[in-house]
Formats: structure tokens, C-alpha cells, sequence
């Protein structure tokens, strides 16, 4: 038995007779149940099981927002929409999840809607955003600097998620994990400033448990999702480009009750 294995047991035995465990004891133990059934990940969102990475992420995800009572990240935060998840980059399987979704549960109108606030918002910053998503090449992300940002990402609507259950990996885990490069010595905490300032005062705090890493759920990220990765606007701009508008305009002045769907 390796030593991630005795911890696993030795925290399983402690919960069996302690009925629960402090949030730091529970991190762990949910750490290392995650880590024992990423390998056989297969799939991004489609089965909300042990298999699915997004269910991994958000589970541990959840548990660091009960070991670190005082985390920023909440429901209805949504700061990070604006700088800087959208500019990371999403993978080809990610975006196909998220086009699925508006394909087959927004209607025309909607779908119009959307296009046009995006080309008004975010057409004018596409040059820009072209250029971020050439420099931002690493599957792992390097975080611009808040001057470069063009506008918040295309799918905040209102201030909330319009794609929340299809949202990319950097989404659901930003604010939650450290990530380690090769030419750093120590991590970073992947997270906003703010989150940055409470999770390093509380980790400062004796008998707090670390953060996870994200970097071998990232690896798994690119390996189920593998091919060039765009910001989301690029991505958006690519499947409904502005000449979409005439015919999406068209059929909703027709009155046609379908389902959206990307054009072909
Ligand atoms: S990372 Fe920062 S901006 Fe994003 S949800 Fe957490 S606290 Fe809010
Ligand atoms: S996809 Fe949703 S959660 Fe992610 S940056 Fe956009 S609005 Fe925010």
C-alpha cells in the first residue's frame, strides 16, 4: 500500500467512526478518491459520474469551498467572466459541448439576440483578441495583463452564466486550484487577486489542508480534448460569423419556431 492509499484508508476509517470529518481532513480525502479515478476520465460533461472531468473538477472544486470557509468564490461572483477566464483557452471538444447546448436548448430569437450583442461588444475587439489568443498558446494559461482585456466573455448575460452547465474546465476551476509550471519553483494560485489574498491567509493559518494542483487535471483536460484551443469570443465569432445575422434575422422575422443551431 502506497502512501496515498494509507491516507485514503486511515481518513475513510477516521470518517466511519467520527461520522465526519473537518473540512481540511474531508479535502484530502476527496482529493485522493478524484486522484484514484482520473485516469479512467473519458468524457467532459456527458455522464456526471466519476468518469466525466467536469463532475472531478467540480467536486473538488466544492470541496475547497467548504475547507476554505473564507474563499471569495461564491455563487453570483461572476468578476471572473470579465477578466480573465474568457481569454483562456478552450479546447475543440469544450466548444463543440457548449454550441450542442445552444443548438438544442436556445431558440432563434435568442440565438439572434446573442449574435448581434456579440458583434456590437465584442466585434470591434476581435483584432485584439486574435492577437491574445496567439500569444495565449500554452494549455495551461498565462493570465494577461488586466490593461489588454477587450470586453467580458460573450456569454454573460446579465451578469450570469448563459452556458453554466456546458461552462469550460477554466471556469470551474479557477479560484480552486494551484497550477505549477516547469520554470517556476513554487505554484501559483490559479484565482482572481482577490481569491489569491483570502486562500494565502488562510493557508497561512496552522492545520490548513493545501490546495489541489490543476496541472494533472489539466493534462487529462488535453488529453480527452485534444487540438488548438481559442478564447471563447474567437470561437464564437468563428461559428457565427457577422454575415449569420441576415439569416438569422430572417427566419425569426419568419416567425420560425425552431431550434437555433450553429450554421453550417
Ligand atoms: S475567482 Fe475571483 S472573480 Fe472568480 S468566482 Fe472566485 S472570487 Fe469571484
Ligand atoms: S463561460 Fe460562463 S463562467 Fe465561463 S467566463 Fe463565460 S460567462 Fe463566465
Amino acid at each position: 500500500m502506497d502512501f496515498a492509499d494509507a491516507l485514503d484508508a486511515a481518513l475513510a476509517a477516521r470518517a466511519e467512526t467520527t461520522g465526519e470529518l473537518p473540512p481540511g481532513e474531508q479535502l484530502a480525502l476527496t482529493l485522493s478518491q478524484v486522484r484514484s479515478v482520473l485516469p479512467t476520465a473519458d468524457n467532459l460533461g456527458a455522464t456526471q459520474d466519476d468518469r466525466d472531468l467536469y463532475h472531478l473538477i467540480d467536486t473538488v472544486s466544492d470541496g475547497v469551498r467548504s475547507a476554505f470557509p473564507g474563499s471569495r468564490c461564491q455563487a453570483g461572483c461572476s468578476a471572473c467572466c470579465h477578466y480573465p477566464v474568457s481569454l483562456f483557452n478552450v479546447a475543440p471538444a469544450e466548444w463543440k459541448a457548449i454550441a450542442r447546448h445552444i443548438e438544442t436548448t436556445w431558440d432563434r430569437e435568442r440565438l439572434l439576440g446573442f449574435v448581434e450583442r456579440f458583434w456590437r461588444e465584442h466585434g470591434p475587439a476581435l483584432f485584439k483578441m486574435r492577437v491574445l489568443g496567439f500569444l495565449v498558446t500554452l494549455p495551461l494559461p498565462i493570465i494577461p495583463r488586466e490593461s489588454a482585456i477587450p470586453p467580458a466573455c460573450p456569454f454573460l448575460e446579465d451578469d450570469r452564466c448563459a452556458v453554466y452547465p456546458v461552462r469550460p474546465a477554466h471556469c470551474r476551476s479557477f479560484g480552486h486550484f494551484t497550477v505549477h509550471y516547469w520554470w517556476r519553483r513554487t505554484p501559483f494560485i490559479y484565482g482572481c487577486l482577490e481569491q489569491i489574498a483570502r486562500l494565502r491567509e488562510a493557508l497561512a493559518r496552522p492545520g490548513q489542508a493545501p490546495l489541489p494542483s490543476l496541472n494533472p487535471f489539466d493534462v487529462k483536460l488535453w488529453g480527452l480534448a485534444p487540438g488548438k484551443g481559442k478564447l471563447l469570443a474567437l470561437w464564437t465569432a468563428r461559428t457565427w460569423p457577422r454575415r449569420t445575422l441576415e439569416r438569422l434575422s430572417g427566419t425569426a422575422r419568419g416567425g420560425e419556431a425552431a431550434k437555433a443551431g450553429p450554421p453550417r
